[in-house]
């Protein structure tokens, strides 16, 4: 294990920002840190860069305790190198001078440079000072200038987050890569459940100071532990209902549980993609039907708001999405089936 945390917590006067964390991070891998703003993923980022002093609980780095309650082993010794979201570079120093800084205690120091500079694509503006760099150029020269330090653990902060989204996709590729290539681990702070995914061989989830989930991504898309981890990856239905015969009454029909009590109040979560419709030619008044309110073409896929009736004959506004440009018009018919795999039930 590269990063060991044991029982960490952290407040700001009556704030608790951290409260016991526990988590181990392996040797060459990279993790996301997921979760909104104010869970603390800031505060975390902080106390393993040493930034901010251990209030309670440990961290260890290769089995080295480098924080406790008595002792704070400063940043620049703990072999960890960090993007800020607000990263600053030495506005007086060039590309190439900003990076060679970062390089400057290091033996094999020409070799490194180079080697950083091509592999964080920065060769064309080398000469430059910050201030004529576009956000996304000072971005790769902050992440060059991270990794010629040659850390054991990069610590990235939403450092993506002012980018627009053709260049961030470029520049989350270029990273992986870069952090890939280099024999080192990676924590990547983000409130963003694609780029969670994206960059992650493991995901760990916060809400409010605590950890909900860690795992793969895919273990968590399909697998999330509550409402709360379900609703990070894009905008869902959610349902009230009571298990009744091992079964639930939703707006979308009654669901098939299992695990769960007689009267026991749940949530049902149903993502928009679980929802697969047909349009059909004259109106439907079976179960599983709907009546079209709008549809919204967004490229690769198109969200449909539709109404539903529940067996009381009440109406409920439903999106459903699917791949591609189907995009039937306002008032048409619909029918529709469901794919269990995402639709969650959780107790309430
Ligand atoms: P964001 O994504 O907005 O940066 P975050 O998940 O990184 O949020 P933190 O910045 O760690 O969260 O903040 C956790 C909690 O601690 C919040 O309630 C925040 O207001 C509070 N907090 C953070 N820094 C301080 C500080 N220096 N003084 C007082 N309270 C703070």
């Amino acid at each position: 294990m590269i990063l060991n945390i044991k029982d960490l917590y952290h407040s700001y006067g009556e704030i608790n920002a951290i409260k016991r964390l526990n988590f181990s991070i392996k040797q060459n891998s990279i993790i996301s840190i997921l979760g909104p703003s104010g869970c603390g993923k800031t505060t975390l980022i902080r106390l393993i860069a040493g930034l901010e002093e251990v209030q309670r609980g440990e961290i260890s780095f290769d089995k080295e305790i480098v924080a406790n309650v008595k002792f704070n082993t400063p940043p620049e010794e703990r072999s960890i190198s960090y993007v800020f979201q607000d990263f600053a570079l030495f506005p007086h120093m060039t590309v190439k001078e900003n990076i060679s800084f970062a390089a400057s205690s290091k033996k094999n120091k020409k070799q490194l440079i180079d080697q950083v500079i091509q592999l964080a694509k920065v060769e064309k503006f080398l000469n430059k000072y910050p201030h004529a760099l576009s956000g996304g150029e000072q971005q790769r020269v902050a992440l060059a200038r991270s990794i010629a330090v040659q850390p054991r653990l990069l610590l990235l902060d939403e450092p993506f987050s002012d980018l627009d989204t053709n260049l961030k996709r470029e520049i989350i590729d270029d990273t992986l890569h870069l952090i890939n290539s280099l024999d080192s681990s990676a924590i990547v702070v983000t409130h963003n459940a694609e780029e969670a995914m994206f960059l992650s061989d493991e995901i760990i989830v916060m809400e409010k100071g605590t950890i909900v989930q860690t795992g793969k991504p895919h273990e968590i898309y399909f697998n999330p532990s509550n409402v709360y981890v379900a609703s990070l990856f894009g905008e869902v239905n959610i349902f009230e209902s009571k298990i009744q015969n091992s079964k639930c009454d939703t707006p979308l029909g009654t669901l098939e549980t299992k695990n769960f009590k007689d009267n026991q109040l749940v949530s049902v979560v149903v993502r928009p993609e679980a929802i697969k419709l047909n349009v059909e030619k004259s109106p439907v008044t079976s179960p599983n039907s709907g009546v079209v309110v709008d549809s919204k073409f967004l490229g690769n896929n198109a969200i449909i708001h539709m109404t539903v009736k529940d067996s009381n004959n009440n109406k409920h506004h439903i999106h459903s999405k699917l791949i591609g440009d189907f995009l039937p018009d306002p008032a048409s018919s619909v029918s529709y089936s469901l794919d269990y795999n995402h639709i969650f039930i959780f107790p309430r």
